[in-house]
């Protein structure tokens, strides 16, 4: 079940990265509330497993949750990623926060964002330590083959 709460550490960490990374400026300078969340789901989207989302609050919310957007971590899709994997992932989140026309909205994914997070962190950021071996195995098998 999708249940979430608030968490004191993404907020922690997700405040750090606005104030550290120049990428995020734009955030530092906005007037936005961004409310940071964890969940127990095991959230899938088409097929795939997705570790984290941004979520604008649509008005007709704002009553009850006093944010204009939610960043949510899906733990149990998280599993095995150390300290600097979340951290990376908070900011790969956070990238999603953009303005349109002066308008504050989610962003999608463009090839700059990617090209960004690759050539900082590399193509397997977000893999448990478990999952990078199995990774490289799999390579050195195709290799030999
Ligand atoms: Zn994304």
């Amino acid at each position: 079940m999708d249940r979430r709460s608030i968490s004191e550490e993404y907020t922690e960490i997700s405040k750090q990265l606005i104030e550290e990374m120049p990428e995020l400026a734009l955030l530092r300078a906005a007037d936005i509330t961004i409310v940071y969340l964890r969940s127990e789901h095991r959230k899938k989207a088409k097929g795939k497993i997705v570790k984290a989302q941004v979520e604008k609050v649509g008005e007709k919310y704002k009553w009850g949750i006093p944010a204009d957007f939610t960043v949510t971590v899906f733990e149990p899709n998280c599993e095995g990623m150390n300290s600097e994997q979340m951290k990376i992932l908070l900011f790969h989140e956070l990238l999603h926060i953009g303005q349109i026309n002066g308008t504050w909205t989610t962003v999608p994914h463009d090839l700059e964002d990617f090209k960004l997070i690759i050539n900082k962190y590399g193509t397997d950021w977000d893999l448990a330590e478990e999952q990078k071996l199995e990774r490289q195995r799999g390579a050195e098998m195709k290799q030999k083959l």
